[in-house]
């Protein structure tokens, strides 16, 4: 009896093995066309290029006439068009939007907000951002996202993500709207050394890429102000020796001057916002070598839209204390050669908008190029992933974006991207 059930099933068995062995479609390999491709690491704008993507990364690149296309390539011809590296933004919260924030920010629950994340995450791909860093989540939302992303279970950009921020107890980063008797506290609360030790191989443990902390007080919290310093210099030193320890890099948000210099004397590898920087604060983070990630769009939603979006008085009051000092303050430290990285803190402005901030960044000191630049291979930098993202090279993953005209004259093309490619699959083709 045993034997007779073998033979049934012998053929399918030796059917399901053959098919196993039949050529997949992948590698797919597609020949990208186009009059312009813009190279970040030279600063030039090159004509009639070929990019060759096989499977999910860049085989070759350069002139049409020296790429010749393998037979049974897609060739997708970009006409006028200029092609770039997919874009960078190294300062995201996929998982909320502004009209969440304040009170209406209570209501919603952990589960809700990674599914916000799933629609933002779609959004940010689709304006041509095909990789971000997302600093700070509630209940590892973000996380939970980056892997749904991986997994292919939702449309996105790749995600470094920090799980949720470490901050002292009634500072930026805890929550302070309820009362005493909710006996409520953010995720990322800890105090004191072994406190925040602790809490760095918490979020490590649950897969957090990187980590972020709260240098200074901020915009969007109660009862606190932005200028004010909220972890000590040997509590931001321990979170900081920790993470590097275990091989994690680390965001500080930081608006204030001695939050600043705490934070990247402590050697912090990024300092988010910025917003009150001085020259000493410049001087050491030239230094250090550190990264300026300043959002310095989004002062114009928050005055322009923030009280219709539900923004609080208190909370407005704030950004009208810091909006044009960070501007200026940007302007400073660009002009002294501080590196700048891309981010724009999208989640308190709408998500999608993030190209935006290019002009912005260009009023405020930057060449069109160098915006580029900083949100290519500068934002690449920053996160670690400089063998595999921000510039179109062999080897690098073929995440491409091309827009109409010449970026590095308009940069504002930027924000209406008409072609997106992500790991070799078109996200986008208008
Ligand atoms: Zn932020």
């Amino acid at each position: 009896m045993r034997w007779k059930w073998m033979y049934l099933w012998l053929p399918s068995l030796m059917a399901c093995a053959l098919f196993a062995q039949q050529p997949t479609p992948y590698p797919q390999t597609v020949a990208l066309k186009a009059a312009h491709l813009l190279d970040v690491r030279a600063g030039r704008v090159l004509d009639e290029q070929t990019v060759l993507v096989v499977g999910e990364r860049i085989e070759k690149v350069g002139p049409s006439a020296e790429v010749p296309i393998p037979s049974g390539a897609r060739v997708i011809d970009l006409g006028s068009a200029t092609l770039l590296p997919g874009l960078i933004d190294a300062h995201v919260h996929l998982t909320d939007d502004p009209q969440d924030s304040g009170f209406r920010s209570l209501g919603i629950s952990v589960p809700r907000q990674a599914l916000i994340g799933a629609k933002n995450a779609r959004l940010t791909l689709e304006a041509g951002f095909t990789t971000v860093r997302n600093v700070g989540a509630s209940g590892y939302s973000d996380l939970a996202l980056r892997d749904a992303v991986n997994a292919g279970d939702v449309p996105g950009p790749r995600i470094l993500a920090s799980g949720p921020a470490l901050g002292i107890t009634g500072g930026h980063c805890d929550e302070n709207l309820l009362a005493p008797e909710f006996q409520y506290r953010a995720d990322g609360v800890a105090d004191g050394l072994p406190s925040v030790i602790a809490k760095v191989r918490e979020n490590i443990k649950y897969g957090a890429d990187l980590i972020k902390f709260c240098a200074s007080g901020g915009v969007f919290s109660k009862g606190d102000l932005p200028g004010t310093e909220q972890y000590s210099p040997a509590e931001m030193a321990a979170i900081i020796a920790e993470a590097h320890r275990l091989g994690r890099k680390v965001a500080a948000h930081a608006h204030g001057t001695q939050a600043i210099i705490d934070a990247t004397e402590a050697g912090v590898d990024s300092i988010e916002h910025g917003s009150l920087i001085d020259d000493k604060g410049i001087r050491a983070m030239k230094e250090h070598g550190t990264y300026l990630v300043g959002d310095i769009y989004n002062d114009d939603f928050i005055m322009g839209e923030g009280k219709q979006v539900g923004f609080t008085e208190d909370n407005l009051a704030k950004e009208r204390m810091v909006g044009q000092r960070q501007r200026d303050g940007f302007r400073k430290a660009a002009e002294a050669g501080v590196k700048i990285a891309f981010g724009t803190d999208a989640g308190v402005y709408p998500h999608g908008w993030n190209a935006r901030q290019f002009a912005v960044m260009v009023k405020y000191g930057l060449t069109p190029l160098a915006a580029i630049q900083a949100a290519t291979l500068s934002a690449a930098d920053l996160l670690g992933w400089s063998d595999r993202v921000g510039s179109i090279e062999p080897g690098k993953f073929a995440d491409l974006v091309a827009v109409s005209g010449d970026p590095t004259r308009d940069v504002t093309l930027l924000e209406h991207v008409k072609f997106v490619m992500k790991g070799g699959q078109v996200v986008k083709e208008q």
